[in-house]
C-alpha cells in the first residue's frame, strides 16, 4: 500500500487477511514452505540491474555492495528454507507414556513450536535487501509459519516496492494464500503504531536506532496481549587492544581498524566505535597509524539525509567533551550529506566519568579510549552497556594472564571475536547477532542464521493425544524423518 492511501482502517483489512492467511499458512508442510522461500530467492535474482539500480539512487550504496548484498539475501532464503525442511529448528521432544510408573502413572508428552502469527517487520536503512523486505527477519518469519506485513523504510521504498512484487509473485507461482505478505509505505507514526498494536500483529521484527526500536517495543507492551518484539538497536561494539597484542603488533592490528571503521561509511550496527587500549610507547605507535590511515580515506555519501545529520551532530557532541582530543579526521573535505572518517581519544577516567562518551555515533568515528593500566580497562567494561558484539585483539599470553578481564567481557555481549574485526556476520547456524539491552530487546535470540526462526514460534505441549490427531512432526514413526529427543536421546528413528 502506498504512502498516499494508507489508514487505520487500511491497517485493519490488511491484519484480517493476514491472520486469514495465517490459518491455511500454519498448517503448509515445512516443504511447501520452503518452496516458497526458494521461489521468493529466484523473483529476486529476476529482477536483476533494475533492483540494483533503484537500490543505488536511494541509499547512495556503491553498485558492488549490493550486489554483494542481494545474494547475501539469496543465500539466507536458500538456507533458511533448507533449515525449515530438515525441521530441527521445531525442537520437537517426545517423552512416552509410562502407565506402571509409581506412584503416578507417567503421561504421553510431546513438545514441538508452533508458529505465533502475523509479524510486523520495520526495514532497516542500512541493509536495504538483507535486513528488509525480503531480509532475515521475513525468512524467519515465513520459515516458522507466519505471514509477514512489511512496514518499509521511508529511505529505500521504491527498492522495497519492487522486492514486494518479487514476493507476491512467488506466492503466486508457489500457490500461497492470499494476505501471506503485506507491504505498507507510511511515515505516519499512527499508522506504525495501528501496526503494532493490531489484535492480528503477533511479533514484531526490527533493525535500527535505540530511538525507533524502544518506541516499537512500548507500543507492543501497551496492548492488552502484549507481544514480543525483535529489536536490533546497533551497538559501539568495543574492541579491548591487550598489551603483548599490541607490542608485537600495533601498525597490522591499526591498519586493519583504519579499514573497519571506514568501510561503508561506517554504516554498521557492528562498527567497532570504541578502542581501548593501555596508556605506552605502543598504543601511541597504534594511534599514530590508525591516524595516518585514516586521514587518507575520503567521506562518502551516508544513506539518507537524515543520518548524515546525525553522523554530524552526534559526532560534533563527542568532539565537544571536555578532555576529548580530535586524533584523525580525513584530509578531504565532506560534500553535502558525507560522512567524514573521524578517531577521538579520551582518557579512562574522562570516558568512566562522561556518559555521552559511550553512545553510538552511527558513521565512520570511533574513540580510542587511553587507560592507565588493567585494573581501569576492567573498571571501563564494568560501565558499558549491552553490546551486539566485543573484540579481544590479544595474544596467547593475553589470554592466559587476563581470564577474569574475559569473563567481564563476556557478560556484555552476544559474540565474542578474537584478533579479528567486528564488522562482517557470517549467516549460519552458529551465529549469534544480538546481545543484552539496549543491542537488542531480547538477548536470548538472534536476527542473523535460521535459528533466528525461533523469535516466531512459541513451544506447545501435547499431553495425552492419540496419534492420527498429532501434528505429522510428532508423530510415531517420525514420517517427516526430523531430528527428534525421543526419551532424551535425539534420534531421527
Ligand atoms: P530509525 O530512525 O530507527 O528508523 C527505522 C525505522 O523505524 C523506520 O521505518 C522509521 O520510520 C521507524 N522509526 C524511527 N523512529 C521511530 C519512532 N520513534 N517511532 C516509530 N517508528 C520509528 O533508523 P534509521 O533511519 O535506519 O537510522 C537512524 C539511526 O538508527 C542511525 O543514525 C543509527 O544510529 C541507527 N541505526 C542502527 C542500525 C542497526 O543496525 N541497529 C541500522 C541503521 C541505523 P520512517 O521510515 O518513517 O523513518
Amino acid at each position: 500500500m502506498s504512502k498516499k492511501e494508507i489508514t487505520v482502517q487500511d491497517v485493519d483489512a490488511l491484519l484480517q487477511k493476514s491472520w486469514k492467511a495465517f490459518r491455511e499458512y500454519r498448517k503448509f508442510p515445512l516443504k511447501k514452505r520452503a518452496e516458497f522461500m526458494r521461489a521468493i530467492a529466484v523473483e529476486i535474482d529476476a529482477l536483476g540491474d533494475d533492483l540494483i539500480k533503484t537500490a543505488m539512487e536511494e541509499t547512495a550504496l556503491p553498485d558492488a555492495r549490493l550486489r554483494g548484498e542481494k545474494g547475501r539475501t539469496i543465500f539466507q532464503l536458500n538456507s533458511y528454507a533448507d533449515t525449515c525442511e530438515r525441521g530441527q529448528w521445531l525442537e520437537a521432544r517426545i517423552d512416552t507414556a509410562d502407565p506402571n510408573r509409581a506412584p503416578l502413572p507417567k503421561p504421553d508428552l510431546r513438545k514441538m513450536l508452533v508458529p505465533l502469527g502475523p509479524v510486523v517487520v520495520y526495514g532497516a536503512s542500512n541493509f536495504p535487501f538483507a535486513f528488509s523486505t525480503a531480509g532475515g527477519d521475513t525468512a524467519a518469519a515465513f520459515a516458522a509459519g507466519c505471514p509477514v506485513v512489511i512496514k518499509a523504510h521511508s529511505a529505500h521504498a521504491r527498492t522495497s516496492a519492487l522486492v514486494a512484487t518479487a514476493i507476491w509473485k512467488a506466492a503466486e507461482k508457489t500457490g500461497m494464500p492470499d494476505g501471506i505478505f503485506g507491504h505498507v509505505e507510511t511515515n505516519s507514526r499512527e499508522i506504525g503504531k495501528a501496526l503494532i498494536q493490531h489484535t492480528y500483529t503477533k511479533a514484531v521484527g526490527f533493525t535500527g536506532s535505540l530511538t525507533g526500536g524502544v518506541a516499537l517495543w512500548e507500543w507492543a507492551n501497551q496492548r492488552k496481549e502484549p507481544i514480543p518484539v525483535f529489536s536490533e538497536m546497533g551497538s559501539i561494539n568495543p574492541v579491548f587492544l591487550m598489551p603483548d597484542k599490541l607490542k608485537q603488533s600495533a601498525t597490522d592490528v591499526a591498519k586493519m581498524y583504519a579499514t573497519s571503521i571506514t568501510q561503508s561509511v561506517g554504516q554498521f550496527c557492528t562498527n567497532p566505535g570504541l578502542l581501548i587500549g593501555i596508556e605506552g610507547d605502543d598504543l601511541n605507535s597504534f594511534l599514530k597509524t590508525l591516524a595516518e590511515e585514516v586521514r587518507k580515506v575520503s567521506p562518502g555519501t551516508m544513506l539518507h539525509p537524515g543520518i548524515a545529520k546525525s553522523y554530524v551532530e552526534n559526532r560534533a557532541t563527542a568532539l565537544a567533551q571536555a578532555d576529548v582530543e580530535t586524533v584523525a579526521v580525513s584530509d578531504t573535505a565532506a560534500a553535502e550529506n558525507q560522512g567524514t572518517p573521524t578517531v577521538a581519544s579520551a582518557s579512562g577516567q574522562a570516558f568512566l566519568n562522561n556518559p555521552v562518551l559511550h553512545k553510538e555515533v552511527f558513521g565512520p568515528y570511533s574513540i580510542v579510549i587511553r587507560c592507565k593500566d588493567l585494573a581501569e580497562m576492567k573498571e571501563v567494561i564494568s560501565h558499558l552497556e549491552g553490546q551486539l558484539t566485543c573484540t579481544l585483539m590479544a595474544s596467547d599470553k593475553d589470554i592466559a594472564e587476563n581470564n577474569d578481564l574475559i569473563e567481564l567481557v563476556k557478560d556484555i555481549c552476544g559474540r565474542f571475536i578474537i584478533n579479528g574485526v567486528p564488522t562482517g556476520v557470517e549467516v549460519c547456524l552458529s551465529m549469534h547477532h544480538g546481545g543484552p539491552f539496549p543491542a537488542t530487546t531480547d538477548s536470548r535470540f538472534t536476527s542473523v542464521g535460521a535459528d533466528g526462526i525461533k523469535r516466531f514460534a512459541r513451544p506447545v505441549s501435547f499431553q495425552n493425544w492419540p496419534n492420527e490427531f498429532l501434528p505429522d512432526e510428532l508423530k510415531e514413526g517420525n514420517p517427516l524423518g526430523i531430528w527428534r529427543t525421543v526419551n532424551n536421546e535425539l534420534t531421527k528413528s
